[in-house]
């Protein structure tokens, strides 16, 4: 059994669509298709989801009308015969109805979460719609009926694994299933989701459930890549990582696969490719638990960071200072990317503000407190860092007309990381490439 995941480009437009059906056709294995949301649909159901938590009904009816002729444009490109189109219409008229009756009614954090469902539910429809059509033979698995976290927000692996197991019994001879990303039961039984791009956490979810051979991520880009390519000049794709070196690049900013889809399959040591739809044949990432070569792979940028230092001078020769500080920061569920320390101060960073007043206010018990904002975190990510000869020096001299706020060495033998103000990341990570890398 594997994984295929098409993320919302992938989908996007009605060849696009097509092309995911000749993707998933080209070999006859068993396979779980997982889908995003149109391209641009999932923003559209946020946006009309604002609209009317802030009770701005004629724009959320705007927003809502402009989406359905999406949809209605869409699906003629997509379907041929009449059958399958009057199909097609079913399927949208429902889904757009919903949303208007979801106009006239209060409006609360439940039903919020039920209209950003919509997208996933519609692009799995009409691509089995499509599959209909073309009489490839498959079946329709809804993923409400087997993907739920718990009150923790957290996915319910052990059960997932069972319900999907109890289903896929039910089809022993069928190859292709098709089912949504992103969207999932909560612990009240309410409709929810996995967080933006959560489709990639789905399918890896769903890969430890099954025990799959391979979960393959299909986006429009030929792999990780060494550095931003919207940011450096040249760019090249990773054929190998590691799981953990994956997970640091993922978290630190490369965008193509969201952070939590690791630890599913890294747990379960199932593979993990990221591929391309417009190059399917090209080489692509591979992510295994093998730890391969020496030496810096990536870079990677996180944005939006503050970092807050702690001075305090009873922290000389004093126990216990460290724990009091983390514990503000676990009582306001805020997580903390890097930390250094010196003999009187300690720096942390974060990048979820939503409580910093808070914070900085306990903290201030315990002494000085400076914060700054608008901080980037420069992530180097390879293997064996901290034992190969010269990588520090090579960042170093590479960075030497760049301040440098923190530097974080040795935590893992993945990962250095360096925190800049924002206005240098792309001096940093243009350095670096050049610094770092043989071209
Ligand atoms: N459609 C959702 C989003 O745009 C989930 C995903 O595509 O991964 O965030
Ligand atoms: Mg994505």
């Amino acid at each position: 059994m594997k994984i295929m995941k098409f993320g919302g480009t992938s989908v996007g437009k009605p060849e696009r669509m097509h092309q995911v059906k000749d993707l998933i056709t080209r070999d006859n294995e068993k396979k779980i298709v997982v889908l995003s949301a149109l391209s641009g649909t999932t923003n559209a159901l946020v946006s009309i989801s604002d609209a009317l938590a802030a009770a701005k009904k004629d724009l959320a009816k705007e927003r809502i009308d402009a989406l359905h002729q999406h949809y209605l444009d869409f699906y003629k490109a997509l379907l041929k015969t009449e059958a399958s189109r009057s199909k097609a219409e079913k399927i949208i008229k429902e889904h757009f109805e919903f949303l208007n009756i979801i106009l006239k009614i209060s409006f609360n954090e439940a039903i919020s979460r039920d209209i950003l469902a919509q997208g996933e539910l519609l692009s799995t429809k009409l691509f089995y719609t499509l599959l209909q059509e073309l009489d490839i033979p498959a079946v329709f698995l809804p993923a409400l009926d087997f993907m739920s976290i718990d009150e923790n927000s957290e996915p319910e692996l052990k059960k997932i694994s069972e319900r999907l197991k109890v289903i896929l019994g039910n089809y022993p001879e069928d190859r292709i299933f098709v089912t949504q990303g992103y969207i999932c039961k909560n612990h009240r039984n309410e409709v929810d989701n996995l967080k933006r791009g959560g489709s990639d956490y789905s399918a890896s979810l769903i890969g430890a459930a099954v025990s799959a051979d391979v979960v393959e991520i299909w986006t429009d880009i030929d792999g990780m890549h060494n550095n931003d390519p919207r940011v450096v000049n040249k760019t090249r794709p990773i054929a190998q990582l590691s799981f953990d070196e994956a997970a640091e690049l993922a978290y630190f900013g490369a965008k193509i696969l969201h952070p939590a889809s690791i630890w599913p399959a890294q747990q379960y040591n199932i593979p993990v490719k990221l591929l391309n739809t417009m190059e399917p044949d090209a080489l692509g990432t591979t992510i295994t638990k093998k730890e391969m070569g020496t030496g810096v792979k990536a870079l990677a940028a996180k944005d939006g960071i503050t970092a807050i230092k702690i001075k305090s001078t009873r922290m000389l020769l004093a126990y216990g200072f460290l724990r009091k500080v983390f514990e503000v920061f676990e009582k306001y569920k805020t997580s903390i990317d890097m930390i250094t320390t010196s003999e009187v101060a300690v720096s942390v960073t974060i990048d979820d503000l939503s409580h910093l007043d808070e914070i900085v206010k306990e903290l201030e018990g315990y002494g000085l407190v400076e914060v700054d904002k608008n901080q980037t975190i420069i992530s180097i990510v390879g293997n064996l860092i901290a034992e190969s000869k010269g990588t520090l020096a090579k960042v170093m001299n590479s960075l030497a007309g760049i301040p440098i706020r923190m530097v974080s060495y040795g935590g893992s033998r993945h990962n250095v990381s360096l925190l800049v103000e924002a206005q240098y990341k792309n001096e940093a990570l243009q350095s670096l490439n050049e610094g770092l890398f043989e071209w």
